[in-house]
């Protein structure tokens, strides 16, 4: 894929929006087909012989019905339109926590892929790539396999987010960053604002030709991996993440603006924001006032007035352990990016302080908040949902 050094392209900011109540594949065929029509056509984004990289969300191994994932019949509904065009497919994604086919497996998306003959592609394999434009990253390592390809279509899946508020269209494109460089991304920008710039940046370099959004079954509550599955019966299509990513907001009465993805993707020209041709199905018809979702801009670690260790520890949200859920797996700890690690592992012990291995009752892990840079790695991969995000007293007497 040539990736942009300069400015980036604008990109119309139209929408469809469909409604599709359901994963019945004849259904989400037809509903993603009627998207691509109002958009001008699967040929717009695709052409016989190109090689198209499909990218759906694959943070962690979960199925279908949790609503962590893209769905299968979403991704094999885009790969029959595309594959129409005479576009040569794959697909691939770098997940928070695990391999990549391990992850598709159980999200579905393998087997639909193999059904269809759409090949998965390594994301281990980073290049340097430079971006001399880029308004806070001057330099990625993206995988090889999104370099390798002549275009990149996103497949988010539209859920709640601790750090970004929400997550979808333009978060998306941080798993084209491979394995754990990734949560260097998180030691480096440890704020919200800083580290929406960096995912910006990351779509101005990639500029994704086509955005396809599951909202048919959103995550609202402790997402990404944590939350409930919520029915929105909704399908976004767009050119432009920001726009798209703005219309899921408005669903779900999340107001744009305080998604820090969606206000600096505005401001760095990444798409629009607001001024938007809505096509297809009435956005009021979808709209979910009660959809659970933080609906406040996330205090920064590192804001004015926050980097004293004791304002930050009374005001900024904190990753806690619920435990009765936790099963002292210690996903948490491998996932946490700061040295030293800010949750350390707590086994039962004997009287003399060594581990007893005849004690098979394990704790749960404990925080150390001094080191904790608050970007919710642990949260976001927790196999056991026994990781929730609380703000502190004094906190949320400010916020209300
Ligand atoms: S909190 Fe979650 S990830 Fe951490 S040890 Fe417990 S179950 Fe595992
Ligand atoms: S403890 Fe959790 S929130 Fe804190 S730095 Fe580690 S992964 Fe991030």
């Amino acid at each position: 894929m040539s990736v942009t050094t300069d400015e980036p392209r604008r990109v119309p900011s139209t929408v469809a929006l469909v409604r599709c109540d359901g994963y019945d594949p004849s259904s989400v065929y037809a509903a993603v087909g009627r998207g691509l029509d109002l958009l001008g056509g699967a040929g717009r984004f695709a052409e016989a012989g190109e090689r198209i990289l499909l990218k759906p969300n694959l943070l962690v191994a979960s199925t279908p019905g949790e609503a962590v994932t893209t769905h299968p019949e979403v991704f094999r509904a885009v790969s029959r339109h595309l594959a129409e065009t005479g576009a040569e497919l794959s697909y691939g994604d770098s997940p928070a926590f695990g391999g990549t086919r391990m992850v598709a497996r159980r999200a579905g998306i393998e087997a639909v892929a193999q059904e269809l003959g759409v090949q998965r592609v390594q994301f281990g394999h980073p290049q340097t790539v430079s971006f001399p434009s880029g308004g806070l990253i001057k330099q990625f390592d993206i995988a090889q396999a999104v370099l390798d390809a002549d275009g990149l279509v996103s497949l988010p899946k539209l859920k709640t987010h601790a750090l970004t508020r929400m997550t979808g269209a333009i978060k998306n494109q941080f798993g084209c960053v491979p394995g754990m460089r990734k949560g260097t991304f998180h030691v480096r920008m440890p704020d919200a604002e800083r580290f929406a710039q960096m995912l910006v940046d990351l779509n101005r370099l990639l500029q994704p030709r086509l955005f396809v959004m599951d909202a048919i079954v959103a995550m609202e509550g402790n997402g990404p991996r944590g939350g409930d599955p919520r029915p929105l019966g909704a399908l976004l299509l767009s050119a432009d993440p920001v726009a798209i990513d703005a219309c899921a907001c408005r669903i779900i009465g999340l107001d744009p603006q305080i998604v820090d993805t969606i206000r600096w993707g505005g401001l760095w020209g990444l798409g629009e924001p607001k001024d938007i041709q809505l096509l297809g199905d009435p956005l009021d018809s979808f709209y979910e006032p009660d959809f659970r979702v933080d609906r406040k801009r996330a205090p920064s670690p590192t804001g004015p007035g926050l980097k004293s260790r004791l304002a930050r520890d009374h005001l900024v949200p904190r990753p806690v352990i619920d435990p009765a859920l936790c099963t002292a797996c210690h996903t948490c700890v491998k996932m946490c990016p700061v040295t030293p690690k800010a949750l350390t592992p707590h086994a039962k012990h004997d009287r003399t302080g060594a581990y007893d291995p005849r004690e098979t009752e394990l704790r749960p892990p404990t925080y150390d908040y001094s080191v904790c840079i608050r970007c919710y790695c642990c949260q976001e991969t927790c196999p056991e949902h026994a990781i929730y995000v609380k703000t502190p007293l004094l906190g949320r007497l400010i916020h209300s």
